[in-house]
């Protein structure tokens, strides 16, 4: 078997009373979108945090193609590759689309810029953000501001900060959120040639996306996995009708 880019093992966060996770045990295999679904609360952006780094553990360990990344905060997990999307935008607003953009790939640089002016000048970081831009399709878009692009247009940009870091992995909380028909077909056809390149866990409530993409599924439900398999698997499943389809 090929040796999964992505490990979680055994990872558990509680906040006071409410255990967020317990004891997570998945992994992302090459070139696969493995999605996590489960209900409000479930704890699914927790695992998403825990696994990025921007929340501490409990107890439990990320390896990143065979590397545990467990001791790396997330710029440290972001600069060996693991890219993300976040449930609520971290974009800056009243920046430019090609300015968010290099903020993006300033994160893998490693280099350290004083002035935003700098940065911009920057040919290698302004070429990947701009390669980005173009593999989303915000190309022209590049000097717009992002307070005056449409929601699927930012949510789009999401997609082209993780992907200037040139992942090994994805992370992607929620990225069909909020866009119509129209917005949520493209970027399920983008995901689809993405995996290719880096495969993606996918945190996402549009169930038609989750089977149209996933090749495994996993349901979590109180902060704990009650399942792993493939989209017939889990719709078979007696505890996840119980617990999450609500049979
Ligand atoms: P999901 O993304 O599946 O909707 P979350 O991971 O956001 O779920 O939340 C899981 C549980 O952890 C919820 O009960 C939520 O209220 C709680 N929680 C998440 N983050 C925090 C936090 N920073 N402090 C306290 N409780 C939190
Ligand atoms: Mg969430």
């Amino acid at each position: 078997m090929t040796e999964p880019v992505l490990t979680i093992e055994g990872v558990s966060k509680r906040f006071g009373a409410v255990e967020a996770a317990r004891g997570v045990t998945l992994d992302l295999r090459p070139g696969e979108i493995h999605a996590l679904i489960g209900p409000n609360g479930a704890g699914k952006s927790t695992l998403i945090g825990l696994t990025a780094g921007t929340i501490a553990p409990d107890a439990g360990r990320v390896a990143l193609a065979g590397r545990d990344v467990t001791a790396l905060d997330a710029v440290g997990r972001a600069r060996s590759g693991l890219g993300r999307t976040f449930q609520i935008s971290s974009l800056a607003m009243e920046h430019s689309v090609l300015q968010n953009a290099v903020l993006g790939a300033l994160g893998r640089s490693g280099r350290v810029m004083r002035l935003f002016g700098n940065v911009m000048r920057d040919r290698d970081l302004t070429e990947r953000a701009a390669a980005a831009l173009e593999r989303v399709g915000l190309a022209d878009q590049a000097r717009r501001r992002v307070a005056d692009l449409s929601h699927g247009q930012r949510r789009q940009l999401e997609v082209a900060v993780a992907l200037t870091l040139e992942p090994k992995a994805f992370l992607m909380d929620e990225p069909m959120a909020g866009l119509g028909a129209e917005g949520t077909a493209s970027l399920t056809a983008f995901l689809d040639t993405l995996r290719g390149e880096a495969p993606i866990l996918l945190v996402e409530h549009d169930m038609d996306a989750v089977f149209a993409l996933a090749d495994r599924i996993s349901v979590l439900v109180y902060g704990q996995v009650i399942a792993t398999g493939t989209a017939d698997d889990i719709r078979r499943d007696p505890a996840v009708r119980e617990a999450y389809l609500g049979e």
